[in-house]
């Protein structure tokens, strides 16, 4: 894929980007390594200070920060200068907790291992690659970022290759909030050059948020290395109502998890599993909600869907829906692509999906919600589990039985009863099987790159 960034709204391309060549690629790196060296020893004080100007920046920018987004990927103004701002209070929650996340574990008593003091330190682990997608094109980078700077690593990001100009203001906002050169670099490369740099031995660990091949084909080549990595990949998240929901809320909810992003987000809700009690009801609201959405251009404030990022991804969608309905699949709204310019797809709601559909094992990034209708919370589980992947979860239900239940079985990284996934700085994110493993944000993502050196003094 060329390095460009071409408006989905449009189709047209707007600017092209070279890729690096070798000889840049190895300056980034001894640059990334060289400076990690002197860069380890400034204190949290000092990072904090530069991650709050960066904070700053981005909040004084988010205007055009925003633009940036929509333009290379199509999310409404609005959602974009919302992630702009979220970035921003994610550089502040690390460079405010980074120092108490990251403080010394003495052991309450060292004469149990015979040392006078015992405790484990937190140090950092050097430059660290985030490979990138482009679908929440700042707030992804950011969360590797702000905890990965904060603990004293340096970080080099392979963003996805639609996405340059974000990604080059990213390595900007580090610049100008005082980040020594060589604290974040950009690398402009396609993903076929992913596997040199993970091999490179200054480059010391790697995260991966985007597609399961992709995060494979990195954790294969970190295996191999014997480097640590932290994975998240995508997600087919269920959001499972029972009889017990506030129905309004729930499809209230529904209708804005299955949309957001333009639908293109690993956390939306995808799958809706419904107990008979109360199907027909939130069906008939929910094609109701999703019928009544405005798709169209992503800067008119109007618009509350705007077009699928890139060209193949609406072709993915489109493949799924049709196969789906080619094996007896009901479409209650939407379905069917418009005409003229733009990646455009529209709200869809599919019902009676049997399990030989792709649609029931794959993850459908766009906004097309899958419908199951469940006898029972066994069932419902069942529905639920019933996928390789495991990101985030939803649960409508106000008994509160049933509320342990599902946080107890849900297979999921997270679970979220009577609301929408979102994903919060203070909060770990990530999940199990086939959505990866690690996680980010929270006290846990900070210490994902770090070295725990168990200290023990005699
Ligand atoms: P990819 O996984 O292909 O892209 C994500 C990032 O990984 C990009 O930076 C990409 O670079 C890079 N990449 C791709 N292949 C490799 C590889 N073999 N080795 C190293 N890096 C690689 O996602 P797509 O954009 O193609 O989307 C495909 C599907 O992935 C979506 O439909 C969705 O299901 C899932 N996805 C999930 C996301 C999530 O948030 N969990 C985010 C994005 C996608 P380049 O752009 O240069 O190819």
């Amino acid at each position: 894929m060329a390095i460009a960034t071409i408006n989905p709204t449009t189709g047209e391309t707007v600017r092209t980007f070279p890729e690096l060549s070798e000889s840049e690629i190895e300056r980034k790196i001894g640059l990334a390594h060289e400076r990690w060296r002197t860069y380890r020893e400034t204190g949290f004080d000092e990072r904090a200070e530069w991650m709050r100007a960066g904070a700053d920046l981005l909040e004084q920018e988010a205007d055009t920060a925003a633009r940036l987004m929509t333009t290379e990927m199509g999310k409404t103004l609005a959602a974009a200068r919302g992630e702009a701002l979220k970035c921003a209070r994610g550089m502040r929650y690390y460079a405010d907790n980074a120092a108490e996340f990251l403080a010394d574990e003495p052991l309450a008593d060292p004469s149990a291992v015979g040392a006078r003091r015992a405790l484990s330190r937190y140090r950092p682990l050097g430059p660290v690659l985030a490979v990138m997608p482009w679908n929440f094109p700042m707030w992804q980078v950011m969360r590797f970022a702000a905890p990965a700077l904060m603990a004293g690593n340096v970080g080099l990001l392979k963003h996805a290759s639609n996405v340059p100009q974000c990604a080059l203001y990213l390595e900007d906002v580090f610049r100008r909030g005082g980040f020594p050169e060589g604290c974040f670099q950009t690398l402009l490369i396609s993903s076929g050059r992913v596997e040199e740099i993970l091999r490179d031995p200054r480059v010391v660990a790697a995260t991966l948020t985007g597609s399961e091949p992709a995060g494979r084909s990195v954790a294969a080549i970190c295996g191999d290395e014997v480097k640590h990595t932290v994975l998240e990949l995508g997600g087919s998240d269920p959001f499972v109502v029972m009889p017990s929901a506030d129905l309004d809320r729930a499809v209230e909810t529904a209708v804005d998890a299955r949309v957001q992003n333009n639908g293109q987000s690993c956390i939306a809700a995808k799958r809706f599993i419904v107990h008979s009690d109360v199907y027909d009801a939130f069906t008939d609201r929910f094609v109701a909600g999703m019928r009544a959405l405005t798709v169209g251009d992503p800067f008119d404030p109007a618009t509350d869907v705007g077009p699928l990022a890139t060209e193949q991804g609406r072709a993915g969608v489109e493949e799924l829906v049709d196969e789906a309905v080619a094996r007896g699949a009901k479409v209650l709204c939407g379905g069917r692509r418009p005409d003229g310019p733009g990646w455009f797809y529209p709200p869809t709601v599919i019902s009676d999906i049997t399990r030989d559909m792709r649609i029931f094992t794959e993850e459908v990034f766009g906004p097309v919600a899958a419908l199951y209708r469940a006898a029972d919370i066994e069932e419902a589980l069942e529905i639920a589990n019933a996928t390789a992947f495991g990101l985030g979860s939803n649960a409508w239900t106000r008994d509160e039985a049933e509320q342990e239940r599902f946080i107890a079985d849900l297979d999921a990284g997270q679970v979220f009863i009577n609301g929408k996934t979102v994903s919060y700085p203070d909060l770990p994110f990530g999940g199990v099987k086939r959505s990866g493993y690690g996680r980010e944000l929270s006290a846990h993502g900070i210490r994902e790159f770090c070295n725990l050196k168990t200290v023990w003094i005699g």
